[in-house]
């Protein structure tokens, strides 16, 4: 008989996003008319100026490792983004590093600051994967409640009283997947007063900054007072460029905490794709094109769609997203479980969401929609759920 495989892994759960897009990719291979709603994955393809950037980098030799932090010119083209987006001064050679999307950048956070035992903060619900990312390198996540009648932000008072002497860290998404909110400077504030009173260190995933809505305000923790030091900041272009397949982002953070993160880098992918970066280095050496432009303003119109559209439907209710690409659909009048929800939804009418449950237990009792699908679908797959829910 074998060896046990490992506990942490076998005990861990599947990525309900990556499992259920997996699932639809099963489907539509047997012929199944599957609507995708599940994965942030855009229709999009990504706009062809950077896809040249990137085959003109392959056809000059930029085909082999690059150094373990990055290629200097997408490091460089990192600090001018987020000098002319964001208000950050970085220096490109200490405090920014490249990575293979938003969860490799999670992977060395969370490598770079966790001892066995060290608790980090979560929101509940949070994307899929920070429970097992935190729960892999050894530390303890600790959800606190983003309550529905708090409008889904943390409360202060409850988020300060799950601080232990273990807590190393406090994660946090803004624009927020599955809810769509956009922390307001009043919420960073919080944030930033507790970790310095506690001294912890806060991850920000910021992968959807540049999909506000509606005139609400992407702020960056580590520009308030105080921040700069402690903030590990986590940015890609998966989303904004419609790059979810070339696995690229950046981290922004101190000299020392960037210092593990290039060891780390070194052992773990020896570097990032060298074409992938040059491809990534024109997409933020400039302010965005207008073709990416209207990728954005798309979304934000089939974000408007999909809740205008379900909130006509008795029993259902949707606010407009302040940011991200996601409808967080109330359905407790439904009676049932967001997992019974869904199931049904894809067996009886090949559609595919996410149950609220996989995000956390506040998440039970709602679904989330992507909404950056073609407008065929996106139009198909709503009238498919009003239809599901209509004769419930
Ligand atoms: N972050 C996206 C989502 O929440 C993509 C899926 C994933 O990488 O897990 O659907």
């Amino acid at each position: 008989m074998l060896l046990n495989l490992s506990e942490r892994v076998y005990q861990s759960k599947l990525s309900s996003t990556v499992g259920i897009a997996d699932e639809v990719a099963r489907l539509r291979e047997k012929g199944h008319q599957v609507v995708d709603f599940s994965a942030g994955r855009a229709a999009e393809d990504t706009p062809s100026y950077i896809v040249e950037a990137a085959i003109q980098a392959m056809n000059t030799g930029h085909t082999h490792q690059t150094m373990a932090k990055g290629t200097t010119a997408f490091r460089k083209a990192c600090s001018i983004k987020l000098e002319r987006e964001n208000n950050i001064i970085a220096d490109p050679e200490t405090e920014i590093i490249a990575t293979m999307g938003v969860k490799q950048g999670l992977t060395i956070a969370m490598l770079s600051l966790l001892n066995p035992g060290d608790e980090v903060i979560v929101e509940n619900p949070c994307f899929v994967s920070y429970h097992q990312l935190i729960s892999y390198f050894g530390g303890k996540s600790v959800p606190v409640p983003l309550r529905p009648e708090n409008d889904f932000r943390w409360d202060p008072e409850e988020l300060e009283s799950n601080i232990t002497p273990r807590t190393k860290a406090m994660l946090f998404n803004s624009p927020h997947n599955p809810t769509g909110i956009v922390h307001s400077r009043q919420d960073l504030e919080v944030i930033a007063d507790i970790a310095q009173r506690h001294n912890l260190y806060v991850i920000t995933d910021e992968v959807y900054e540049r999909m506000t809505w509606d005139g609400h305000q992407h702020t960056n923790l580590a520009t308030l007072p105080g921040m700069r030091e402690r903030t590990i900041t986590i940015m890609g272009l998966t989303k904004s460029f419609a790059m979810g397949g070339w696995r690229i982002g950046f981290v922004y953070a101190s000299p020392a905490i960037i210092r593990m993160m290039e060891k780390l880098q070194q052992h773990l992918i020896t570097s990032c794709n060298a074409f992938v970066q040059a491809g990534a280095a024109v997409a933020f050496a400039e302010p965005p094109k207008p073709a990416v432009k209207e990728y954005w303003q798309n979304w934000q119109e089939k974000c408007r769609f999909a809740t205008q559209t379900l909130n006509d439907v008795p029993g259902l209710t949707t606010r407009m997203p302040q940011g991200a690409f996601y409808a967080w659909t109330d359905i407790r009048a439904s009676k049932l479980s967001s997992e019974q929800f869904s199931r049904r939804l894809l067996q009886e009418h090949q559609v595919a969401v996410i149950p609220g449950a996989a995000f956390g237990s506040v998440g039970e009792g709602f679904i989330r929609i992507t909404c950056v699908k073609s407008w065929d679908e996106m139009k198909e797959g709503i009238y498919r759920i009003k239809a599901f829910v209509e004769k419930l």
